[in-house]
C-alpha cells in the first residue's frame, strides 16, 4: 500500500517536483491518479493513468476512487498495488470544482 501526501512531490509553484528518475515517475503517476479520480464529468469509459508499477512489461490501468473521507485511491488489478493520496485538494490536478471554462 503506497500512503502518498502528494504535496510531497511539489515544488513551490504546485508543479511536480522531481525532475527524473523513479520519483518523478512516481510523481506522473499520482498526479493523473488524482486527476482521473477527481473529474466527475469523466466518462465511465475513459481508463485510469497505467499502473507505474506493472506498465513496462504488460500496461494496465488503475481503477480510481474518491473515499468518503476524501483520500483518492488507486488499485491495479493485474499486479495487486494500491495506494492512498492525500493533500491534492487544490492542486492542478483537482479537478472535483469542474473543468475550466472553455
Ligand atoms: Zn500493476
Amino acid at each position: 500500500m503506497y500512503v502518498c501526501d502528494l504535496t510531497h512531490f511539489l515544488d513551490d509553484r504546485g508543479a511536480l517536483g522531481p525532475d527524473r528518475g523513479p520519483a518523478r515517475k512516481l510523481a506522473d503517476f499520482l498526479a493523473a491518479v488524482v486527476a482521473h479520480a477527481t473529474d466527475f464529468e469523466r466518462p465511465d469509459e475513459v481508463q485510469g493513468p497505467l499502473c507505474f508499477k506493472c506498465r513496462k512489461r504488460d500496461a494496465r490501468p488503475v481503477e480510481t476512487m474518491l473515499t468518503v473521507d476524501d483520500f483518492v485511491v488507486w488499485r491495479c488489478l493485474a499486479c495487486g498495488t494500491e495506494g492512498q493520496i492525500s493533500n491534492w485538494q487544490d492542486s492542478f490536478w483537482d479537478l472535483s470544482a469542474g473543468r475550466p471554462d472553455a
